[in-house]
């Protein structure tokens, strides 16, 4: 087979870069490993308004709820809500959002295998993409797309990889006793070291997940939902429907393109840094890999071409990507008792107006420099050896 584009992975980020590709005319063959688009799917499905507005993704049949307060279960669990009164971020069905992505995509003239999955890659002036399942081929390619997951084989194939750092999560779907507008975040190294532990509502459902740097994720979800004492209370334990573990790159741990090639979405690392969200910074990044590619595809994809994407990218998110690991390696090293500390700020009054005002979704760079700018102001709040504990950290991640 041959064909201009060969696109290695029918997630979002995938069949985004197909439609865009094979609109402009450009032969494109989408490869999925799985039966069909947007299933299995390891994801809390929130996105925040003002990424699709600008991403123009007008919200469907797939939009499950509207979130419009956060609520911090600190270590101590004294809870903290942040609110504006306003809907800041949708709650999707990813299996439906997925697919009519997919949809798009093949309606724009790509070409979509399922059950196949690409094994490996010929590198040369034409790269190769060996194919094993329902199609056991190989395709010929101008230009190969690694849309296939942080564990991206592309990325691994071509040597992209700088290191592989990853958070590893599990996530159920149950009933659970939650607010309709609100996410839950629970914080504590006893049950989600490194990261949080979540409950967002998700229609009749609740999706209840966690994060961790160390250990078994599903092991420690499993042992959350019985032991947190307030999500316990309030999660169906024996109305499990289904379970899903999944990984989370972090930004900057890899090369995003090289002689032929371009990686998008979790293949590329391109996620928030502090939530692992990264559907909106995902399609973000390939709306400029989609550019990049049109002019390169014009003449010869070579690395040279190609760096433009880095460039674009680094542009857009570099500085959001830069601070946010920053922050969050003191996050992953503070201690229980450190985060009691920092949520307590958070009722103060000077603080909320403060997080009300600077606070985007999609972007947290904004309100990370707010912080960083009063912090005169802020850390007398906190005692002096907590913070110069952490203070290198954000000097050197
Ligand atoms: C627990 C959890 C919760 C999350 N919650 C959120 C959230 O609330 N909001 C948010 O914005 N983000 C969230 N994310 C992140 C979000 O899910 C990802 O950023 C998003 O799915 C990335 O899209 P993608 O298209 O790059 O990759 P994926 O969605 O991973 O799609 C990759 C596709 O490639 C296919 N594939 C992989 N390897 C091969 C191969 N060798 N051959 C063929 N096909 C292959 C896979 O089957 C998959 O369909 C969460 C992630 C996790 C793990």
């Amino acid at each position: 087979m041959q064909a201009d584009v060969v696109v290695v992975g029918g997630g979002p980020a995938g069949c985004f870069v197909g439609e865009a590709l094979a609109k402009q005319g450009f032969e494109v063959v989408i490869v999925e490993e799985h039966g069909e688009v947007g299933n299995p799917a390891c994801c809390a499905g929130i996105v925040g308004t003002g990424g699709f507005r600008e991403l123009k993704i007008k919200p469907r049949k797939w939009v499950l709820g509207k979130l419009r307060r956060a609520v911090f279960y600190p270590p101590s669990n004294r809870p903290v809500e942040i609110s504006r009164g306003k809907v800041e971020a949708f709650v999707i069905d990813r299996a439906a959002f997925d697919r009519e992505l997919a949809r798009k995509a093949v309606k724009a003239g790509a070409t979509l295998l399922l059950r196949t999955r690409c094994v490996g890659l010929k590198l040369g002036r034409e790269p190769v993409v060996k194919l094993k399942g329902a199609r056991e081929t190989e395709v010929e390619a101008r230009l190969v797309v690694g849309a296939d997951g942080p564990a991206s084989i592309v990325a691994r194939e071509v040597g992209l990889l700088k290191t592989a750092r990853y958070l590893k999560c599990a996530q159920l779907e149950t009933v659970a006793k939650v607010r309709s507008d609100a996410t839950e975040l629970y914080f504590g190294s006893s049950f989600a070291p490194g990261f949080f532990a979540w409950l967002t509502p998700a229609g009749d459902l609740c999706r209840v997940g966690l994060g961790t740097s160390q250990g078994n994720a599903l092991g420690k979800l499993l042992s959350f939902i019985k032991t947190c004492p307030t999500a316990s209370t309030k999660i169906q334990s024996k109305k499990i429907l289904n379970i899903y573990t999944g990984l989370i790159p972090e930004p900057l741990t890899r090369k995003i393109y090289a002689d032929r090639v371009m990686l998008v979405g979790d293949a590329a690392g391109h996620v928030k840094p502090l939530t692992g969200g990264g559907i909106y910074v995902g399609l973000s990044c390939a709306q400029l890999a989609v550019e990049v590619a049109i002019d390169a595809l014009g003449s010869e994809p070579t690395a040279k071409k190609l760096r433009a994407y880095e460039q674009a990218v680094m542009k857009r998110f570099g500085r959001e990507f830069e601070l946010g690991i920053r922050v969050r390696r003191i996050f992953e090293r503070m201690t229980d008792e450190d985060l009691n500390s920092i949520f307590e700020l958070l009722r103060k009054e000077d603080v909320r107006a403060l997080v009300h005002k600077n606070f985007d979704f999609d972007r947290h760079e904004k309100l990370l420099r707010a912080l960083l700018i009063n912090a005169p102001r802020l850390l007398p709040l906190l005692e002096l050896k907590k913070i110069l504990k952490y203070s290198r950290y954000l000097l050197k991640p």
